[in-house]
């Protein structure tokens, strides 16, 4: 449903569209042959705004898609409602380190055959009520499959799911396989015949993250249908749940981190979940300063990203002197951006994501006054934040407010700053800039998380609570430090509060203030072991042994 392959393209909304754009450019790196599919979301996710006090609005995010993209001429359709609705695509190439493309295709349902409502249908991501919702499904799942056949490509040995948005898509596989046989009902053989093409990832355990439909409008939108009958495929009484589609068609399924697994495993029994931990696309997300510096002392990690586990012998004052650099851009944006006056010498706490309650911003203020007293005692300490909320998720806008007010509450001793309208660009120049990458999300809801590997790409060492990646990731005080000393403590209460502010005071702040040469050694750890292995690289290979094989 989203994909992040530019900054500049508003065709993502978080970390389940970033994560679709590095995988393709792994793929493109590795040469695996792999095409995306996609909506073309011409009115983007949205364009934030915050007001003096963290107030968000939103705008529609122009763009203009021929810079990017180029347009196909083959042209589809499916049924809607009983109309018949037209669709062309536009592709994108994503280009790996050796030439080979891979190609991205953006269903579009803007052309005037269509009616006027069915040419919005693929503007708005994540946008609109339940109904947009299914009809961009439809758009996604069955007009995707043929959108592919009519491009050419025949014979697709794996579809694989990316998150149960693009389920609908094993509707359209049984009805080529039923017609194939030249039957018109569907057999159990057919069905087993799709569950061999299919691979399927979860990305979330949150609830709302698992798109259901009322089956009343499922047949408005698809009319009836003799699978919606079936337990086989349809399952949850009287209702079209994604996620269960997808689980109940495919051959593979796979949570994002192991925990993410054992998670959904206890969430969808009956079915077996295996995992395939997240990664980032390390050349993407490796910042300027970096990149030079990998480029003199490990040549070939662009193509071959585990050879960063060599970063153990970089010369620590050239590593220094690169984070050094990429502090400064992110300081000198956050000064011109906000005015904070913000120092490049002082300690950097860096956060930034979606703004929805279980990544609980705020986590940090809960103890102003220890906050404080910490700061003045210790270290000074400043802190940048970025991150939307969504238009509908009101206890996310809040988050923002709270920020705010602990903003204005800090001042003038702890500065901060909330850098509007997050995005690629933004997340890059956070992640490489920051000291210490802190994340605080409520256990077992971050499913993965994928931000500190950014980080880690750049020496920047995670303070995060045990969950997601991080259970995988953490050596304590080699590769960063955990909130909470196991995932049990993660949980609410004071005692994550209180860890969190004892980590900063006697471990990470005399470290960094302190220690430099100690302190260098974690950033150089968290390179050598986090960013060679939690990158995209790994996670294609294991995609194609374990789930396209
Ligand atoms: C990496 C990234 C995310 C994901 O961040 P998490 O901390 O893993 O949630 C979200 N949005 C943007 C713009 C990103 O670059």
């Amino acid at each position: 449903m989203e994909i992040g392959l530019e900054a500049e393209m508003p065709t993502y909304s978080g970390g389940l569209g970033v994560l679709a754009g590095d995988t393709v450019r792994a793929a493109a790196d590795l040469k695996v042959p792999l095409v995306a599919i996609t909506l073309l979301h011409r009115k983007g996710y949205f364009y934030q705004q915050l007001d003096k006090d963290g107030r968000q609005s939103e705008e529609p995010s122009e763009w203009v898609i021929e810079d990017f993209l180029r347009e196909m001429s083959p042209r589809v359709s499916v049924t809607i409602e009983g109309r018949t609705v037209y669709l062309r695509c536009w592709q994108y190439e994503a280009k790996g380190v050796s030439g080979f493309a891979v190609p991205v295709y953006f269903l579009d349902t803007n052309l005037p055959e269509n009616t006027e409502w069915d040419r919005t249908l693929t503007d708005f991501l994540y946008g609109g009520d339940k109904r947009y919702r299914l009809c961009q499904e439809v758009v996604l799942g069955i007009g995707g499959v043929r959108m592919l056949r009519a491009l050419g490509y025949g014979s697709i040995a794996r579809f694989h799911m990316n998150e149960g948005h693009a389920s609908l898509l094993t509707l359209e596989l049984l009805d080529e396989t039923a017609r194939l046989t030249g039957r018109q009902a569907i057999s159990h053989e057919d069905i087993e015949a799709v569950r061999q093409q299919c691979v399927f990832t979860t990305h979330t355990p949150i609830p709302a993250g698992h798109d259901q439909f009322s089956l009343e409008l499922v047949i408005e939108v698809l009319g009836r249908r003799e699978v919606f009958t079936m337990p086989e495929v349809f399952c949850c009484e009287g209702r079209l749940n994604m996620t269960y589609l997808a689980l109940n068609l495919s051959h593979y399924v796979n949570g994002v981190a192991k925990k993410h697994g054992e998670v959904s495993q206890h969430l969808f029994a009956g079915y077996v979940i295996d995992s395939i931990t997240n990664g980032v696309h390390a050349a993407t997300w490796t910042a300027e300063p970096f990149q030079q510096l990998y480029d003199r002392y490990i040549p070939g990690w662009r193509q071959d990203n585990f050879s960063l586990r060599y970063a153990l012998t970089l010369p620590k004052p050239e590593v220094w002197q690169a984070h050094s650099q990429a502090k400064k851009q992110l300081i000198h944006y956050v000064n011109r951006e906000t005015n904070t006056g913000m120092d490049v010498d002082v300690f950097t706490l860096g956060f930034a994501r979606r703004a929805t309650t279980y990544k609980r911003a705020d986590l940090l203020f809960t103890d102003l006054d220890r906050l404080r007293r910490i700061a003045e005692t210790v270290g000074a300490v400043q802190v940048v934040y970025a991150g939307k909320a969504h238009p509908q998720d009101s206890g996310g806008k809040e988050l923002i407010q709270r920020v705010f007010q602990a903003k204005e509450a800090l001042k003038p001793r702890i500065k901060i700053a909330y850098l509007a309208n997050y995005d690629m660009d933004l997340g890059k120049l956070i992640t490489a800039g920051a000291d210490v990458w802190l994340n605080t999300p409520q256990p077992p809801l971050e499913a993965s998380g994928t931000s500190g590997m950014k980080a880690a790409l750049n020496g920047v060492p995670s303070l995060s609570v045990l969950d997601g990646w991080w259970i995988e990731g953490r050596i304590e005080g080699v590769t960063g430090w955990a909130i909470g000393d196991d995932g049990r403590d993660g949980g609410d209460g004071s005692k994550v509060v209180s860890s969190l502010y004892d980590k900063l005071e006697r471990i990470v702040l005399p470290l960094f203030y302190g220690e430099r040469n100690r302190f260098l050694d974690v950033m150089l750890h968290t390179i050598a072991l986090n960013g060679s292995f939690f990158n995209t690289h790994r996670m294609m290979q294991q995609y194609v042994l374990k789930a396209y094989y």
